[in-house]
């Protein structure tokens, strides 16, 4: 008998909980462990659109309980703080040790704040989103009674732009109101295609989204950016980038220079063969892969397939990443912009296909 022990309900682990529902008679005579600090799971994807105001929350999250149920494992409702990969140990926030066979980490990552840590609570970081909804909220309430008010969304991102353009397009149905981007000196998008940076540049144009360079740093009047101006805001989202948790990071286990477990191309870290990692959590050497959900969503399997032959069932396989996988933009209005490798596409049906496919994957799950 071995425990495998899965710790978050990530992209790639709601893929490996459903693999396990699949084999759960030969999986009998092992335990599987599942810890997650709750049992719902924000679906990212949709989150710019539920600000927006088109989704409500239930339809963005997936229920955790019922996928553990299905796949025989032990619901554990905390957060691992420590583990200790030498002694195959993990330690909970409520301090009970679970010791593994094999434990797969698939925690996604916070947001890297550094440099921009206010006083007060005007900033709000995006991760963890359901405590952003919640702050968000917040905005949406003390919004109702200014007659103007002012955000500031940091960050050249994916999520930088589409939060941008969400508050923007929420905020504007209740009170006058300001939004701007600051984006880092490598500019917005940076590792997007010139077609997709051109479509967004005049999507934000039109939108009434200023935008201006950073880098961002908090100073005791505001924000200081790089032509020495201060800006004052209401409120500051960061959706600065990912960086690790700090527990990882003392793990022992191998990491990239960014701190990032550097995993195979079996998603097994390069030090410790017991330890697995999907999803923005991991780096790999070998291959060029952006942090984002997509990949996440894909190596989901891999690393399911990978834990069952640990087990004894079946073989393990190799996750190669898409080249130019699809990456759509909701607008804040009912209409988004779409890129796969130098193609881009915009309009209202490119939102209503988004849709389709966030709501599929929710489906797929519930
Ligand atoms: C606004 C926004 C929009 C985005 N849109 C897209 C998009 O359209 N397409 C795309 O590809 N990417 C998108 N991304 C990026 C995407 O969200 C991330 O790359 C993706 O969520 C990473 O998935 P993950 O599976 O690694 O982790 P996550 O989805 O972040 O899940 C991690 C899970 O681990 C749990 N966890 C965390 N710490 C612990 C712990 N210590 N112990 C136990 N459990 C823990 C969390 O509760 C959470 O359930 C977007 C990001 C944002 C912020």
């Amino acid at each position: 008998m071995k425990t495998v022990v899965l710790v978050g309900g990530g992209h790639a682990h709601l893929s490996v909980l459903r693999q396990f529902s699949r084999h759960r008679a030969k999986l009998a005579r092992h335990r599987v462990i599942f810890i997650t600090p709750s049992t719902r799971q924000f679906y990212s994807g949709m989150l710019p659109s539920c600000m927006a105001g088109h989704y409500d929350v239930s339809d963005c999250q997936i229920a955790l309980e019922p996928l553990a149920a299905a796949a025989g494992a032990e619901l554990v409702l905390a957060s691992v703080a420590a583990l200790n990969v030498h002694e195959k140990r993990l330690v909970l926030d409520t301090e009970e040790t679970i010791s593994y066979d094999v434990v797969s980490l698939n925690i996604g990552s916070e947001t890297d704040v550094a440099g921009l840590e206010m006083s007060g609570d005007k900033l709000f970081a995006v991760k963890p989103l359901a405590t952003f909804f919640q702050l968000w909220l917040r905005v949406l309430a003390e919004a109702e009674l200014k007659p103007t008010y002012r955000l500031v969304v940091i960050g050249g991102g994916v999520a930088a732009v589409e939060l941008a353009l969400a508050a923007r397009h929420a905020l504007s149905s209740i009170t006058r109101v300001e939004v701007e981007l600051i984006i880092p000196e490598r500019g917005m998008l940076s590792l997007a295609n010139a077609s997709l940076r051109d479509r967004v540049r005049a999507y934000l144009d039109r939108a009434g989204v200023a935008m201006r360079q950073g880098p961002g740093v908090a100073t005791s009047a505001g924000l200081g950016i790089a032509d020495g101006q201060i800006i004052i805001a209401d409120r500051f989202i960061a959706a600065t980038g990912a960086r690790a948790p700090k527990w990882v990071s003392k793990s022992g286990l191998e990491f990239d220079a960014a701190g990032f477990i550097a995993v195979d191309d079996h998603h097994r870290s390069r030090s410790h063969a017991t330890v697995y990692a999907a999803g923005d959590i991991c780096s790999r050497r070998d291959v060029a892969m952006q942090r984002s959900g997509v990949h996440a969503v894909y190596a989901g399997p891999v690393v399911g397939a990978n834990l069952l032959a640990e087990l004894g069932i079946g073989l393990p396989i190799a996750y190669a990443p898409k080249r130019h996988p699809l990456y759509i933009l909701a607008c804040g209005p009912r209409y988004a912009i779409a890129a796969w490798g130098a193609w881009s596409v915009e309009g209202r049906w490119v939102w209503f296909w988004k849709d389709w496919i966030d709501r599929s994957f929710i489906r797929r799950f519930s």
